[in-house]
């Protein structure tokens, strides 16, 4: 989630999105100009999933890290040859086609985190896929880099034809409430901006969202798990069919390097002991059963598996499948 505030010199850029962005045109595509695969396809079962990149946020590693301390946390990231003074994380939706359906699992962060986001619409045409051509998008939590790219442009809805479906907590606490946002480790400006994008995201697909309750087995194949913490209603999900499983953590983690190789706890952790035992639960039985992992914001295509050590966890990534 948090992202685009400077490094040293504390400068606060690409803080959300200004209205005034709303009506201009698209940047082009990296994807276009690079050409690097945004999408990565696998099966789980008879279940065909493709990871659809939206892009890529970032922000200073100290809020991903919240009770980190700074030296130890530089430390960890020289020994991983990532940059000090910014991390960099994905943004790893998935899409899921199951029994006809083509079934969204989150939306992606569109232009309400920084200039990076919003790829999704290319990477879903890579694959010779529209917005038109999605049947459900199923949200874990309301944050803006999860919900952001449900509103287009235009201010309309961007999934024409797609039914959206969002924890009932977090609705109630970020939606119809005005959040009190004074935990996250940002500046006041970032809260307000971040909770005006929610808002402004999801407003287009307002009439006629679905709620559910972490738990739920939303749709054949796919059951939430109950993970709040990070905020009220988070969810993880279970995408099962016959034995094979894959797990996808949410917002558990930021990036492994901080948040499963180190015990460190993201600081946007709304209720931070809530959000440990969550992280701990989920990763225990990930561990135990080996499953196979999909992180959100880990490193494209965010697929592993979780391995228990005599002092926490370790992050093992897949390998990339031809
Ligand atoms: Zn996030």
């Amino acid at each position: 989630m948090l992202t685009a505030l400077a490094g040293a010199s504390g400068t606060l850029i690409g803080l959300g999105r200004p209205n005034t962005v709303l009506a201009q045109a698209p940047a082009p595509s990296t994807a276009a100009l690079i050409g690097n695969a945004g999408h990565y396809r696998f099966q789980v079962g008879d279940i065909a999933v493709t990871v659809l990149s939206d892009g890529l946020i970032g922000g200073p590693p100290t809020v991903y890290a919240g009770d980190a301390n700074e030296a130890e946390l530089e430390e960890v990231l020289r020994r991983a040859f990532l940059p000090t003074d910014h991390m960099t994380l994905n943004l790893n939706t998935l899409l899921l086609e199951v029994g006809g359906r083509r079934v969204l699992l989150e939306a992606g962060a569109g232009g309400t985190m920084g200039p990076n986001g919003g790829r999704l619409f290319d990477n879903l045409a890579a694959v010779g896929l529209s917005a038109d051509d999605i049947d459900t998008i199923v949200i874990s939590h309301t944050h803006p880099d999860h919900v952001g790219n449900l509103r287009a442009a235009d201010g309309g809805r961007a999934f024409p034809r797609a039914t959206v479906m969002v924890p009932r907590a977090d609705w109630a606490f970020f939606v119809e409430n005005d959040p009190d946002l004074s935990y996250m480790p940002v500046p006041e400006e970032f809260r307000r901006r971040f909770a005006a994008n929610i808002k402004e995201s999801v407003e287009p697909v307002a009439n006629g969202i679905e709620f559910y309750e972490a738990g739920d087995e939303v749709l054949s194949g796919l059951t939430t798990i109950a993970a709040a913490g990070h905020t009220p209603g988070m969810a993880a999900f279970l995408v099962h069919s016959g034995d094979d499983q894959l797990l996808l953590t949410a917002d558990l983690a930021y990036h492994p390097v901080v948040n499963i190789d180190r015990p460190w706890r993201p600081g946007p952790d709304r209720d931070q002991d809530a959000a440990a035992s969550a992280r701990r639960r989920i990763f225990d039985r990930a561990a135990a059963d080996r499953t196979l992992v999909l992180g959100f914001h880990y490193p494209f295509p965010g697929l592993g598996r979780i391995l228990r050590t005599d002092t926490g966890y370790a992050w093992v990534p897949a390998g990339w499948q031809f």
